[in-house]
């Protein structure tokens, strides 16, 4: 299908990207064009101005400052796997970005607007929420910022307005101590996951402390599984520990049933993951 008629305007700067968007109700931030162009094509969606901002400079770039990593809203999916800052101090996007569709989707599609999109089953969100991350906004009333365990509100639903620009998404840069895991179920490599889980935590001797659970595919938003996370914490994470977290799950997750799966099996498939993800997390990979 082709998509409805719209208007184009490319903007020069942000107050320019956020003037443009004020001049129509339905206008849309075109970034990586890779969920948005489907969305028109599909007559999902059918707005009457898209606002390019592949031409504002200064948000592409990556870089390490004061104990975080800053990722601007024009950095492609593909350009992080190639960077040497992610590999080093953001080692859970270097694991979640090749499950991430194809090369050529990567090749286009933005970190943040796979964030600023919010597809439940996405990668990119799930990880924000596991790191504890955070994001800047600009919109008419000035610039903004919003954690990532108050910016997934519902399905595609986020603390942005239709007047905002998603700048840039900052992540605490990876010490030492760091642990992270990631898995997914997906039918085949770069489909949209059936379930997955994003995850860190601090190493303290032989145990995991701040350990923070995040789903995906199993609800209107990314999951944070804060029961199992408590359950996970502690000393020793030996066999009672996990199975402890995996029963925690009950009060944690209610996945409704969908086209990938029944609610019953990614239930049982977010038991599997836990497990998988706990023995990334205690670094037996
Ligand atoms: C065949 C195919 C397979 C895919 N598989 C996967 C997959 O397995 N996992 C996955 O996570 N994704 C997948 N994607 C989606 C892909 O990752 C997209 O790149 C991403 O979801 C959106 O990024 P984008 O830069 O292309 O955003 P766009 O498509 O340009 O925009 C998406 C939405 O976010 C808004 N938006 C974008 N940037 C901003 C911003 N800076 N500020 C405010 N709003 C903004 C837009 O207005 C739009 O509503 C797939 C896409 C395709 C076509």
């Amino acid at each position: 299908m082709k998509p409805a008629a719209f208007a184009y305007a490319k903007a020069l700067s942000l107050d320019h990207a956020v003037a443009l968007l004020g001049e129509n109700d339905s206008a849309r931030v075109l970034a990586g064009g890779q969920s948005l162009m489907a969305t028109l094509n599909m007559r999902l969606d059918a707005p009457g101005l898209l606002v390019d901002i592949n031409h504002i400079p200064g948000l592409d770039r990556i870089f390490r400052h004061d104990g975080r990593i800053e990722i601007g809203a024009l950095v492609r999916q593909s350009q992080a796997e190639r960077s040497a800052v992610i590999a080093e101090y953001a080692p859970l996007i270097a694991k979640a970005l090749p499950h991430i569709g194809h090369r050529a989707i990567r090749n286009r599609g933005t970190l943040a607007g796979s964030i600023a999109f919010a597809d439940p089953a996405a990668e990119l969100p799930a990880c924000l929420l596991a790191l504890g991350g955070e994001v800047d906004i600009v919109g008419p009333e000035g610039t903004r910022t919003a954690q990532a365990d108050d910016f997934f509100k519902d399905l595609f639903e986020t603390a942005l307005t239709p007047r905002d620009v998603l700048t840039a998404i900052r992540i605490p840069a990876a010490t030492a101590a760091t642990r992270t895991g990631f898995v997914e179920f997906a039918r085949r490599h770069g489909d949209y996951a059936m379930a997955g889980l994003a995850a860190t935590a601090r190493a303290d001797g032989n145990g995991l402390r701040d350990v923070r659970l995040a789903y995906f595919g199993v609800g209107s938003t990314p999951v944070r599984a804060r029961h199992a996370e408590a359950a996970l914490s502690g000393d020793a994470i030996d066999e009672a520990r996990i199975a402890a977290a995996i029963a925690a799950l009950a009060d944690d997750l209610a996945p409704p049933d969908d086209i990938q799966a029944t609610g019953a099996v990614k239930k049982h498939l977010a038991g599997v993951l836990l497990r998988r993800v706990a023995k990334q997390l205690m670094g037996e990979q």
